[in-house]
């Protein structure tokens, strides 16, 4: 009969997804705290927090010196799979550009900037929850 396809079995689809070769899930670009409060970066490098809560004045001069941005939109510290958001150097650069971030402050307290460092000289802002920062943390 044409024009009719018959639908595979459940027994066919399972063949078909046994024979299939196995793609790797794509593995989400996150960011964490692990158990003894170290930030782990997507390559994972583990860095020490150097200052907590800090100023969105202090949180502008360390990207203007070159510090990453990440941008953890949930608080949690990552543990609920949230994904955070690595900013690169160009997106950086258009942080810095528009100012200063805007903490704002919500009965969750979570709201804030620390900074961040892994003794290699490689040095992290990290905005929690509700900052708000040029075009792309809002
Ligand atoms: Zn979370």
């Amino acid at each position: 009969m044409r024009g009719r396809r018959r639908e595979a079995t459940f027994a066919e689809t399972l063949d078909a997804v046994r024979s299939s070769p196995r793609t790797p899930a794509p593995e989400p670009v996150r960011g964490r705290i692990d158990a003894s409060g170290h930030l782990v970066d997507p390559d994972g490098r583990e860095h020490r927090r150097t200052a907590h809560d800090v100023s969105p004045a202090a949180a502008l001069a360390a990207a203007a010196g070159g510090a990453r941005v990440v941008w953890d939109p949930c608080g949690c510290g990552g543990s609920c799979g949230t994904t955070w958001f690595w900013f690169d150097a160009e997106e950086v650069a258009s942080l810095v550009a528009s100012g200063a971030p805007r903490v704002r402050r919500r009965a969750t307290r979570l709201t804030h900037l620390s900074i961040w460092a892994d003794g290699d000289g490689h040095v992290l802002v990290l905005a929690v929850d509700d900052v708000r920062w040029g075009d792309l943390l809002a």
